[in-house]
């Protein structure tokens, strides 16, 4: 197929030349009407489930990309985490815990507090951060070199108060 939008990190461009008065910050609203619209519109174009997938893909393209241009050439796991946490503090993603961790059997549950996509959300009765598992699942996967499959189990449109995801290695 012939790409036209293949993502690169250079496509983020040059933020300070480009924004010397704004610099880099804009309101979240703006981030999540930008979500939630192409939520809207892609899912009116190819269904709820297509839809899905494509936030999942879009996500682990991040969480890929996000490993490839922050952390690759760590190889420690707690160094991995810890570096993956002061990032996500520093960007406003969420502020990001491991509640367990199993290496081995490649199982991991983690929360995400304040998350980006969904606090304060009204309760949909389903969860929402469906971008947030690929992006997670990307980063397993680029550290561990496995493939992961995500999952959120908790949300705040779920009506709880953090987001809590389980990460379990697809063998
Ligand atoms: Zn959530």
């Amino acid at each position: 197929m012939d790409r036209k939008y293949k993502f690169s990190w250079e496509l983020l461009g040059d933020i300070a030349k480009g924004r010397p008065n704004l610099g880099q910050n804009t309101r979240l609203e703006v981030y999540r009407i930008m979500q939630f619209v192409f939520r809207d519109v892609i899912e009116q174009h190819v269904g709820t489930e297509k839809t899905n997938q494509i936030f999942y893909e879009a996500g682990k393209l991040a969480g890929v990309e996000f490993y490839r241009n922050s952390f690759s050439g760590i190889t420690d796991f707690n160094e991995f985490i810890k570096s993956l946490q002061e990032s996500l503090r520093e960007m406003g993603i969420g502020i990001l815990r491991i509640e367990e961790a199993d290496l081995e059997k490649g199982a991991l549950v983690l929360t995400v507090a304040e998350d980006l996509d969904c606090s304060g959300l009204p309760e949909l009765g389903y969860e929402t951060c469906i971008y947030d598992e690929g992006f997670i699942a990307g980063l397993l996967e680029s550290f561990t070199g496995s493939p992961f499959k995500v999952t959120e189990v908790d949300c705040w449109t779920t009506g709880d108060r953090t987001c809590r995801f389980t990460a379990q290695v697809i063998k």
